[in-house]
């Protein structure tokens, strides 16, 4: 056997047996490793308690005097973890996270040592961060970029390292980071999600929106991985004939964990504990080797950052279990991808959850104001949602024919949408006494308390409430979740703007009580949104049809996808909403078209290797073989040797036309990338990967993989679908 694949299976084989840790009571130790307001408390003065909590709560900047005490009591907190580096953590427009250590370790001038922390470190770093995408933005000299410390995330110890959460920025105030525009997403919602609350609640005066990701990823053993080039470099399969058995059984959906694999989630969630990141849920997915996470939903900019450790923390753990972790959308074809979904609501100060039904009809109207809100808010930027989750890897999901559609939609269940049906009747203008007491018991009134049950059955749908929040499921496995946060939350933002605005003014013109008002506005945006909503089959033809006669985008690919990140519609909600100023919106679309054309010419890169040097050659020798017995057949039947060899003969054609097949498209594949590179404009030149580069990854795909089903065992090179998928 080809010596590269035979070591590794050998290496597999020879795992020593696996030691499943034992796993300790979990509140005991839960953040222990975090500079939480516990050890605030412990370690910091009351004055800069006071000052963080404040910057914390209320946006207030800390004073230098203030950051010099927290940066102290950080770092003698931080010793005590046997910590000796600090960094500034931040998560650069490159989708991961970013750090760079700096000792604590200081000589004082009379030759001295000491570990030192200050505030100016502790508040603004200039990472020597040229190498960072910014979209043109840093272009020059002058335009440097720094990180500003971001209070709201705790800092946290991880290895030997203090890290502080941070965003990134130029100096001329755009940011060059996933950060900055989430938290201005998140300060626009509580701004304008509080002052539509208030209708219902006036001691309202903040509303928090929540996060709870679910991280789908496969694991793979180690030396099998890295026995495949196309997943080293590209976390992916290019190649590979199907496993005779994938996942067509559903026996390993929430099946028994294995025990390698358990090992390595017992090893992880207490790294994750320590971190606190309040991780719960753990089970088996649909296909082999694929798993699913999930934490305890939190405070979105802090389920941002603990998604982001979490993927960096998973490949580390996992190479201590002797696994990889692919967290790429679609490792294999044939079995289903890896997504991310995002459980988002939104919660008063109060703990009041607004997106989940009450007992009162008041508490019920309130729900149904976020609700019909949020369905709006997708309606109007459908194609804008679709582009924030948009990438190469992703695009391998949206569109096709894999869960979710690259569509966007709606579902909210049959016992909703039957509301939604009877509000849209509701009177133009004064409600008659009668009528409202109608509304108030017979539909306000009977939302049921608990909506969980009734909802939750669709699972082809991209964006669907479930009982107390909606879940955007078209986010990819690889995605930081930051972008799907920002424009969600800034969209809805706006939506809620737009409705009090709406509201106040049939208020004030039209003498309507508040609720009045409040019932006529939704049913205007209900009428408006139906388009939105759709309760059957994700994947089915009949779907896109009918979405393309609604009138909703059904961008399949990114190039196409994200332009909408572009619009004039779309420059003008970022504006509005001060999340993003069209400068920082172009640099950003610059990065992915340049970031998507890179990922699609690495992957035909390496295809083109690995076809060439690793499935031609092994081709080739098998043939070789072939012919030597058809010569010793002759030699031997004479005259009857050609029906004897039949079989051989066909063979030896059928893998000659294969080798040209592969070389061919190979070829003509290195053409168009060639046409590709001398393109300047970096949207023609992403389109021309997507339509004229990326086609041929399937024409080259197909022969090698035929060629994997003729050639003998012993001689292929790379490490097979049920080899990969099957070793636990
Ligand atoms: P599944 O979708 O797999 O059935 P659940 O619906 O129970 O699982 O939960 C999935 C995720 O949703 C978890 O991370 C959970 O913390 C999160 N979640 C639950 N309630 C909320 C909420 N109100 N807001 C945001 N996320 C939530
Ligand atoms: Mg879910």
């Amino acid at each position: 056997m080809s010596t590269f694949r035979s070591r590794a299976l050998q290496e597999t084989l020879n795992r020593s047996s696996v030691h499943v840790p034992e796993a300790k009571i979990r509140s005991e130790y839960f953040a222990s490793h975090v500079f939480n307001d516990k050890n605030m408390r412990q370690y910091l003065t009351k004055e800069a308690y006071k000052g963080v909590v404040n910057a914390i709560k209320h946006g207030s900047r800390i004073d230098r005097k203030i950051a010099d005490q927290v940066a102290t009591s950080m770092k003698n907190w931080a010793l005590t973890k046997g910590v000796t580096h600090y960094t500034h953590w931040f998560q650069p427009l490159t989708g991961g996270t970013a750090e760079k250590h700096d000792a604590f370790f200081e000589l004082l001038d009379d030759g001295s040592p000491m570990e030192k922390f200050g505030g100016n470190e502790l508040v603004q770093q200039e990472p020597d961060a040229s190498s960072f995408p910014s979209g043109g933005i840093r272009n020059t000299f002058e335009a440097r970029g720094y990180t500003a410390w971001d209070p709201t995330s705790p800092a946290f110890v991880y290895g030997t390292t203090l890290c502080i959460p941070t965003i990134f920025v130029a100096y001329t105030g755009e940011a060059l980071d996933n950060k900055t525009p989430l938290l201005r997403a998140l300060q626009a919602v509580d701004k304008h999600a509080t002052a539509v609350a208030k209708y219902f609640d006036k001691t309202v005066s903040k509303v928090n929106a929540s996060l709870g990701w679910e991280q789908e990823y496969f694991l793979i053993d180690k030396a099998l991985a890295y026995s495949r080039p196309d997943i080293v470099l590209t976390g992916r399969t290019l190649l590979g004939h199907s496993s005779a058995k994938g996942q067509q059984l559903d026996d390993h959906y929430f099946g028994s964990i294995p025990q390698r694999v358990l090992s390595f989630m017992i090893e992880l969630e207490s790294e994750c504990m320590k971190l606190g990141i309040p991780v719960k849920t753990r089970h088996n997915e649909v296909a082999p080797n694929q798993f699913e996470l999930a934490p305890i939903y939190e405070e979105a900019n802090l389920a941002v950052d603990h998604n982001a450790l979490l993927m960096d923390i998973m490949g580390k753990v996992a190479s201590n279990h002797q696994l990889k972790v692919l967290l790429h959308e679609k490792p294999f074809a044939g079995i289903n991808g890896s997504g991310k979904h995002n459980n988002w609501s939104l919660s008063t100060d109060h703990g009041v959850n607004l997106l989940s039904p009450g007992k009162t009809p008041m508490r019920n109207l309130q729900f149904l104001t976020f609700f019909v809100n949020t369905i709006k808010a997708i309606h109007q930027y459908e194609a804008l949602m679709r582009a924030e989750v948009a990438s190469a890897s992703n695009d391998h999901r949206l569109g096709a024919n894999e869960a979710p559609p690259a569509i966007m939609s709606v579902f909210i269940g049959a016992q909703l949408t039957s509301v939604l049906g009877e509000l849209e009747n509701v009177t133009d203008g004064k409600l008659s006494p009668e009528e409202k007491t109608d509304l108030k018991l017979n539909v306000v009134g009977k939302i049921p308390e608990i909506l969980l049950d009734n909802t939750d059955r669709n699972r082809t749908s991209p964006f669907a409430f479930t009982g107390n929040k909606f879940e955007f499921r078209a986010v990819g496995s690889m995605a930081n979740c930051a972008t799907p946060m920002t424009v969600l939350n800034t969209i809805v933002a706006k939506q809620l703007k737009d409705f009090k605005v709406a509201v106040d003014k049939l208020i004030d013109k039209k003498e309507l009580k508040k609720d009045e008002a409040i019932f006529n506005v939704l049913r205007e945006y209900i009428k408006d949104s139906r388009d939105i909503l759709f309760e059957g089959n994700g994947y089915s033809k009949e779907w896109e049809e009918e979405a393309a006669r609604r009138g909703l985008s059904n961008n399949k690919t990114t190039p196409e996808a994200i332009r909408a990140k572009v619009s004039e519609r779309a420059i003008g909600l970022y504006a509005e909403m001060e999340v993003m100023n069209e400068k920082e919106l172009r640099a950003r679309h610059e990065i992915e078209l340049e970031a998507y054309s890179l990922r699609i010419q690495i992957e035909g890169r390496v295809l083109g290797d690995v076809a060439l040097n690793h499935v031609i050659p092994t081709a080739v020798n098998y043939q070789n073989t072939l012919i030597k017995n058809v010569k010793g057949l002759k030699e031997v039947f004479g005259k009857e040797f050609e029906s004897i060899a039949r079989e051989q003969l066909d063979l030896i054609k059928k893998i000659s036309e294969h080798i040209s097949g592969i070389t061919q498209n190979t070829n003509a594949m290195v053409e168009e990338r060639k046409k590709a590179n001398v393109t300047r404009d970096e949207a023609k030149k992403a389109t021309l990967y997507c339509e004229k580069v990326k086609p041929y990854f399937e024409k080259i795909r197909y022969h090698c993989d035929k060629l994997e089903l003729m050639i003998d065992d012993e001689l292929w090179p790379l490490v097979k679908y049920r080899e990969m998928l099957f070793t636990r």
